[in-house]
């Protein structure tokens, strides 16, 4: 079972649901309570209609800075790349079609290319995507800081951590530029979760499922950066 502290999603004042652990079995039970009242006709016609508004709408979607009112991004963004070709650290890439229609060629991170440093390197921690974008859809208020713009959060699977398998392992520790994962008395992480702001140096460093570390039936690294409201520290 997993658990979350105190995060990001609660500091923003967002609604931060944690998907129940038998989510599938109540899906299962409710399609069979439709399959009764609607027959399988009307069965067969909503599935349609709901895979037909996924692909549509598609899955939440990690943004870069400034870009985290989805609403706002999708009817200002323009879909011009600018934000991507502005990133010094290669961390922008364009949703793709499994992005669903409504977002296809939008920005959205991608932590396994590079990682968001708030471009304190390169431009003294004002975001070159922000800068970059001509319509808004990316934008931050003036008073906004690398630790207070948060970008998405982590999910960190515990049984695919190297660390909880007794391999040592501490490179997301190191990695954190804000001090947002600490090490248990078994030198095993955690998240702190109000200093994270899903910059996503962890999931850069994290070398399970790199080459030599593959975990069994792990489907990504122990630790990635998900939309507000996904993370939390959890058993696969
Ligand atoms: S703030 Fe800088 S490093 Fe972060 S995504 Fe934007 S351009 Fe890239
Ligand atoms: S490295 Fe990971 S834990 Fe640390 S602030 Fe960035 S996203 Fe959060
Ligand atoms: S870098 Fe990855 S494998 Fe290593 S301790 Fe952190 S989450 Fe676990």
């Amino acid at each position: 079972m997993g658990t979350r502290k105190e995060g990001p999603a609660a500091r923003a004042g967002a609604d931060a649901p944690r998907r129940p652990a038998n989510d599938g079995e109540e899906k299962r039970a409710g399609i069979t309570r439709r399959e009764v009242v609607l027959g399988v006709g009307g069965t067969v016609a909503l599935f349609g209609i709901g895979a037909a508004s996924k692909a549509f709408a598609g899955e939440a979607v990690l943004r870069p800075p400034g870009g985290q009112d989805e609403d706002d991004l999708l009817s200002k963004c323009l879909r011009c790349q600018k934000c991507t070709e502005a990133c010094p650290r290669e961390a922008i890439v364009p949703v793709g079609l499994e992005g669903g229609f409504l977002s296809m060629r939008t920005p959205t991170m991608d932590y396994h290319a590079g990682d968001c440093d708030y471009c304190a390197d390169e431009n003294g921690e004002r975001p070159l995507c922000v800068a970059a974008c001509p319509t808004g859809a990316l934008k931050l208020s003036a008073i906004a800081t690398r630790r207070s713009t948060v970008i998405g959060e982590p999910l960190l699977v515990k049984d695919w951590c190297l660390a909880y398998r007794l391999t040592h392992c501490r490179d997301c520790y190191n990695a954190c530029p804000l001090d947002a994962i600490e090490l248990d008395d078994a030198e095993r992480p955690h998240i702190v979760w109000d200093n994270c702001n899903g910059c996503g140096e962890c999931e850069h460093a994290c070398k399970s499922m790199t080459a030599g570390t593959p975990v069994p039936g792990a489907t990504h690294r122990a630790i990635i950066i998900v939309p507000v409201g996904q993370g939390g520290e959890v058993n696969a």
